[in-house]
């Protein structure tokens, strides 16, 4: 079962991306270091609500 999941920089809050995850297997907050075009570099992305 796989969810859609929207990604925020953490250091500008900006919602940068949109996945989905596997609900069973990461139940966790998923979190990637991708690149943020507002900050010009990688930061680290979290899953928000
Ligand atoms: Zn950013």
């Amino acid at each position: 079962m796989r969810v859609a999941i929207t990604l925020a920089c953490t250091e500008c809050k900006q919602r940068n991306y949109m996945t989905t995850k596997d609900k069973k297997k990461n139940t966790d907050r998923f979190e990637v270091k991708k690149y943020c075009k507002f900050c010009n570099t990688h930061t680290l992305h979290r899953e928000i609500k």
